[in-house]
């Protein structure tokens, strides 16, 4: 994907207010990001652990969702899988991320899980640029560019619903 700057990240956000939008965190180390190899920006917030935020471009449009999860707790479930990218992870490699719908429907409290990796990081699991813990990606006979076309459509799915 292109490379993001904050003032396009601020401004992509479907399903929070311009005030959340304006004060949620945003990476200080845009410039740093492997652009080439994000089919999305996802990221969390070191000062509220239970908060990620994704953005994607979407035709010619960026959106950005809020969401937020349980951090892994004791007993969860024992190894689970990313819906978007198919990757598994060990526990806590995966949460399942809730997102609020935008409009009136998020403010009668509406929201749309789906099981994520935790990190967000399905782009360099695709790619094998980084590796699962313990888990690992099951052999696939589609080729890269066939997975990478999943994920998009997975994930353009659940912003679908929001
Ligand atoms: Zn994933």
């Amino acid at each position: 994907m292109k490379a993001l700057t904050e003032r396009d990240i601020r401004g992509s956000f479907i399903n929070c207010s311009k005030g959340e939008a304006k004060r949620l965190h945003v990476p200080r180390d845009l410039d740093g990001r492997p652009w080439d190899d994000l089919d999305f920006l996802g990221w969390g917030d070191p000062g509220a652990p239970d908060r990620s935020y994704l953005v994607v471009e979407r035709q010619d449009e960026l959106v950005g969702v809020a969401m937020r999860f349980q951090p892994a707790q004791r007993g969860f479930l024992h190894r689970s899988m990313c819906s978007l990218c198919l990757t598994t992870h060990p526990r806590g490699g995966v949460s399942l991320m809730t997102a609020r719908k935008s409009g009136p429907a998020g403010r009668e409290g509406n929201s749309v899980g789906a099981y994520m990796c935790t990190d967000l990081a399905c782009s360099l699991y695709l790619r094998g640029l980084k590796v699962p813990e313990t888990g690992a990606r099951f052999e696939e006979s589609l080729t890269l560019e066939e997975q990478i076309d999943r994920t998009r459509q997975n994930l353009l799915a659940f912003i679908d619903k929001l």
